[in-house]
């Protein structure tokens, strides 16, 4: 099957039917939204799979390799509820365990999930176990919030800010890929173990920020998440993004350009956020960085040129 994972959901999820009132929010956003009393659910799924999500020979270069894949499987669903401006609070396993596993590589991937578990206030409550090919680890994780941030409350003339530097995670993997004997650093603990922005997402909630989503598949196509399901255009600036110095270097040494790491790369798990601009200093205060605006219209234009949606190639052309 060739078809992309976005197109798949679209698909499928035509098929299912929403039956009860409480659910506020189901496919489409970072978390499913489901009210209960005076507050909202808020519950999401995702999974680290062999070899389209790490590699087992990895290993070989990492040794706390299930340990920091222990931790990232949290913190991939934490940044979900980050992106909603959410606390988390249970979560379940499912493990997918192949002939060859090791046991003590799946003690250490809990040793990983306890300790994040533990940092976060996350109760692990239980989970599944099943014989498969290759090793997966699923996580379903609930969280909690009284308000939250959608997609698609994004208005024009509102400011568009982000948290943390980006394109760290996608250099950091090809470090990996490409290494054969590798010292832990900051741009592979950038793409191994990265951090969920749930202080900034909560924070941001309270101040009144209406629209947020995370960056899990690059900068540019969330941008374009929020700019479809907002029905506006996002206009950012290229000098504006926040990049790190390792990733600077990085490219530097190279030859490549570290800007389209940062709008391309993916699994930076950093928060995107818009907001009318009389609350500014109050968001910058919080650690956000203002990159752009949104406007009327639709697409997302860096430096005044339509960037599209899958802009990677396209954008190495021109
Ligand atoms: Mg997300
Ligand atoms: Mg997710
Ligand atoms: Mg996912």
């Amino acid at each position: 099957m060739k078809l992309g994972e976005f197109s798949l959901i679209e698909i499928l999820t035509k098929k299912l039917k929403t039956l009860k009132k409480e659910v506020v929010l189901s496919v489409g956003d970072d978390t499913a939204v489901i009210k209960k009393n005076s507050t909202f659910l808020l519950l999401t799924v995702d999974a680290l799979v062999e070899n389209s999500h790490f590699r087992r020979e990895w290993k070989k270069k990492i040794r706390e390799l299930y340990y920091l894949l222990g931790r990232k499987l949290l913190s991939i669903s934490l940044s979900d509820i980050a992106a909603m401006g959410g606390e988390a609070k249970y979560a379940l396993v499912t493990l997918g365990v192949s002939e060859s596993s090791k046991l003590e590589d799946l003690e250490a991937l809990y040793k990983g999930l306890s300790d994040a578990s533990v940092e976060y206030n996350v109760d692990v409550v239980g989970g599944d176990t099943v014989r498969s090919k290759g090793e997966f680890f699923d996580l379903f994780l609930l969280g909690e919030s009284r308000k939250f941030m959608r997609r698609s409350e994004a208005k024009p003339g509102e400011l568009v800010a982000v948290t943390g530097t980006f394109g760290d995670s996608k250099a950091g993997l090809e470090l990996i890929e490409k290494g054969k004997e590798i010292k832990r650093n900051f741009l592979i603990n950038r793409f191994l173990n990265p951090t969920p922005r749930l202080k900034e997402g909560k924070e941001a909630v309270r101040m009144g920020v209406k629209c947020g989503t995370d960056v899990s598949d690059g900068l540019i196509f969330n941008l374009y998440t929020i700019a479809e399901s907002s029905k506006v255009s996002i206009f950012i600036d290229s000098g504006k993004i926040p990049m790190s110095k390792e990733l600077l270097s990085f490219c530097k040494e190279r030859k490549r350009n570290p800007l389209e790491y940062a709008l391309f790369g993916g699994e930076d798990y950093e928060l995107i956020i818009t907001f009318p601009n009389d609350i500014e200093k109050e968001i910058t205060a919080l650690g956000f960085k203002v990159i752009g605006e949104a406007g009327k219209g639709s697409g997302v234009f860096l430096d005044g040129k339509l960037i599209p949606k899958k802009g990677f190639d396209h954008f190495r052309r021109e």
